[in-house]
């Protein structure tokens, strides 16, 4: 990650990872099968909270047979981040506020290094270290925290870090991560701590996020949500999108329905996110709910559908190519999507 390479989105694990009967304990098995649906969908590294030793055990199951890179995230006992690094882990974060004492930092580092395991300086305005928590600015009272690790590691001369710098407030998140950029070359996780459900989240990630994208700070990012981490890992997508970085995959164009309409634009795009997200070509699809403004409007589309009376029209490049009722329409617009994606492919 850093420099040259492609942002990756990021989402972290929900729950306790449960004590696993061995590697063929079928709730591990569902929960490789969940990181490789998440996979498909765009997430590209995951992080696990690991609260206590016995989470650690469960954490090196997982980190074993994920596809994806897994990061563990320690909070407050160093030797739970030693421990996770005798595991095929990607990553290690730590929180300063919540670790402690210099020394700990320092045998983290210390296996770090012996194993080649970068860390992750993970600085959050909600549990900054005590003496800095009362500072009266929060963006310079994270820098702080985060100029004070690096130090330390920098002195070991260890210079795999990556940081992040979360706060809720988007502004300080924007402000915080540029003067960062200014003054490091380490590699910045972005996002915004704390964000919100769905709405509120992808808004204030939104805010936050694109512009210091734009300017090519982050390497990765993270759109935190109370919600699942699959809404956090497509939020994540859209948002490499609105910032010009976008991934390879499907872009959905779908109006929001009003009293023209005659297709259920809403559940049909329910129905088919996850679907067109874990789709990996490189194509425009319209959702539109009727005849007066759809396959106008998704002109630019690759493959549309949209309602007309009791039929729905699929059509592709502003063109119709067919009618059909509208309870068949799942089962048409899955050939046609197959035909798009084979030529593309070609
Ligand atoms: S495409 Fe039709 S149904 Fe959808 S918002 Fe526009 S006019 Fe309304």
């Amino acid at each position: 990650m850093g420099g040259d390479w492609p942002v990756s989105v990021q989402t972290m694990w929900k729950d306790p990872l449960p004590a696993f009967s061995g590697s063929d304990d079928p709730r591990l098995a569902s929960i490789i099968e969940r990181i490789a649906n998440l996979q498909k969908l765009g997430c590209q590294i995951i992080r696990f909270a690991v609260p206590d030793m016995s989470a650690v055990e469960s954490l090196g199951l997982v980190a074993d047979l994920s596809p994806i890179p897994v990061v563990a995230d320690i909070h407050f006992d160093w030797r739970i981040a030693l421990r996770c690094m005798d595991f095929p882990i990607a990553k290690i974060r730590i929180n300063p506020g919540n670790i402690g004492a210099e020394w700990k930092v320092r045998e983290v580092a210390t296996k770090a290094m012996d194993k080649g395991i970068p860390i992750r300086v993970g600085i959050n305005g909600g549990s900054l270290p005590k003496d800095l928590a009362q500072e009266p600015d929060i963006v310079e009272a994270a820098l702080a925290a985060a100029e004070r690790e690096i130090e330390v590691l920098e002195s070991m001369r260890f210079g795999d870090i990556v940081i992040s710098l979360k706060m809720n407030e988007p502004d300080e998140v924007v402000r915080a991560n540029e003067e960062f950029a200014s003054r490091y070359p380490y590699p910045l996780h972005l996002g915004v701590t704390e964000a919100g459900p769905l709405v509120a989240g992808v808004v204030r990630n939104t805010a936050a996020l694109v512009p210091l994208l734009k300017k090519g700070i982050g390497a990765t990012i993270r759109v935190s949500l109370s919600d699942s981490m699959e809404q956090e890992v497509l939020a994540g997508k859209e948002i490499l999108g609105c910032a010009g970085k976008s991934l390879r995959g499907v872009r959905i164009v779908s109006c929001p329905r009003c009293g023209r309409a005659s297709f259920d634009t809403h559940a049909f795009t329910s129905r088919w996110m996850h679907r067109f997200y874990a789709t990996d070509a490189d194509i425009t699809i319209a959702i539109m709910g009727c005849v007066v403004n759809g396959p106008g409007e998704a002109r630019h589309a690759d493959l549309g559908i949209t309602g007309a009376g009791n039929s729905a029209l699929i059509f592709r490049d502003g063109k119709i190519i067919r009618r059909i009722d509208v309870c068949d329409a799942d089962k048409a617009f899955q050939e046609e999507l197959d035909k798009l994606i084979e030529e593309k492919a070609k």
